[in-house]
């Protein structure tokens, strides 16, 4: 099956249900020539929206993924690209953990140099910042949007609430409105995505591109029997992964959808992404891999989320002991 786009919310922007993203991997794992292949792979398989951010391996991960793309000479209107500010890179006063003007404009030409662009399609405020105003923030990514930098903004990690907020006060005073929100979304993180941002989907048209689909290689199942060599939570600075990926009683529910996956036949990293896909509200599930096999077999997930039927979802959540799906769909 090929590739399916949707809309960001109620914007006019189209994306790649399934997209890729630099974090972890673009640096420690990956550069050069195996970056730019599982670029190759993620766009040949009809992947167009890329997702970084400034502070992924400070600044490097824009570095590897700018040069990559400009060697692989993809045309700019074939593909979006994001980038994300709060932490900063710089060590200054005003650049760190802000979502201050001064910071979002001169971080935004950074990521413009590093990744060799004239313009971003999807700038993302990565935290919110309580010690800044939000109508400074709003007007600052205003001010990026009209000054060619970028084409629209979003945020990620933000409570309803405060996404509401930055939305209405660009509604009041005419000013490009978020058109997106990045929360972390998988079989294990459903809150934010399926109950707390409820609010936002109708009313002000928020679509999603939502971030570690497999909890970091947990939901590939690498972790069932302990730790492997080459794998995410043994990388140097990664350590407090660890007992995250390798909890007894996640890994007893990852086993326990490997006989779904086995059923389906289909591997089981497709399985937990094609999942994330048939939340509607879901505009792009952003994928990670450290290698090309790995981009082509979680891409395979595409011809997954149809078969994914509302009896094997309701085995699935019965799995996670959740039935936020079905008490939903009686609600309706
Ligand atoms: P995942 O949860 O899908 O984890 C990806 C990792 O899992 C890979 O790097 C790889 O690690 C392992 N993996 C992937 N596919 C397979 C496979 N088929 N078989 C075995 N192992 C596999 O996604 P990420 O956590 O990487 O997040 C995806 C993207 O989301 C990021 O790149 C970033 O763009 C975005 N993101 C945004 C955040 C935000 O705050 N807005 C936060 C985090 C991510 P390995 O092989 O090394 O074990």
């Amino acid at each position: 099956m090929a590739m399916q786009y949707r809309h960001v919310g109620r914007s006019g922007l189209q994306v790649s249900v399934l997209s890729f993203g630099a974090w972890v991997t673009f640096g420690p794992q990956l550069a050069g020539n195996t970056a730019r292949d599982c670029l190759a792979a993620a766009y040949g398989a009809g992947v167009n929206f890329f997702d970084n951010a400034e502070v992924y391996a400070g600044g490097e991960a824009e570095s590897i993924m700018g040069a990559a793309i400009a060697e692989l000479g993809w045309p700019r209107h074939t593909y979006v690209i994001s980038s994300k500010y709060f932490w900063g890179i710089e060590d200054s006063v005003n650049t760190r953990n802000t979502l201050n003007r001064k910071y979002l404009l001169q971080a935004v030409d950074g990521s413009l140099r590093r990744l060799r662009l004239d313009f971003l399609d999807i700038v993302y405020c990565h935290r919110p910042d309580s010690d800044t105003p939000v109508e400074e923030t709003v007007w600052a990514m205003h001010d990026i949007i009209t000054s060619g930098r970028a084409t629209y903004w979003g945020t990620s990690e933000w409570s309803a609430e405060a996404v509401l907020e930055a939305w209405q006060v660009a509604d009041r005073h005419h000013l490009h409105k978020p058109i997106v929100e990045q929360p972390q979304y998988n079989l294990f993180e459903r809150q934010k995505v399926e109950q707390e941002f409820a609010v936002l989907y109708d009313t002000i048209g928020i679509g999603l591109t939502t971030w570690s689909p497999l909890a970091s290689g947990l939901l590939s199942g690498k972790y069932v029997d302990g730790v492997p060599e080459n794998s995410r939570a043994m990388l140097p600075g990664y350590e407090w992964l660890r007992g995250y990926v390798t909890d007894p009683e996640a890994n007893s529910k990852v086993r326990s959808l490997m006989i779904i996956a086995a059923e389906l036949e289909v591997s089981l990293s497709q399985l937990a992404i094609a999942w994330c896909a048939t939340n509607p509200h879901v505009s792009s599930v952003i994928t990670g891999a450290s290698n090309a096999d790995q981009v082509r077999e979680n891409l395979g997930a595409v011809d997954v989320i149809d078969k994914l039927t509302p009896e094997v979802l309701e085995r699935m959540d019965i799995i996670f002991e959740l039935e936020v799906r079905a008490s939903a769909a009686k609600a309706e």
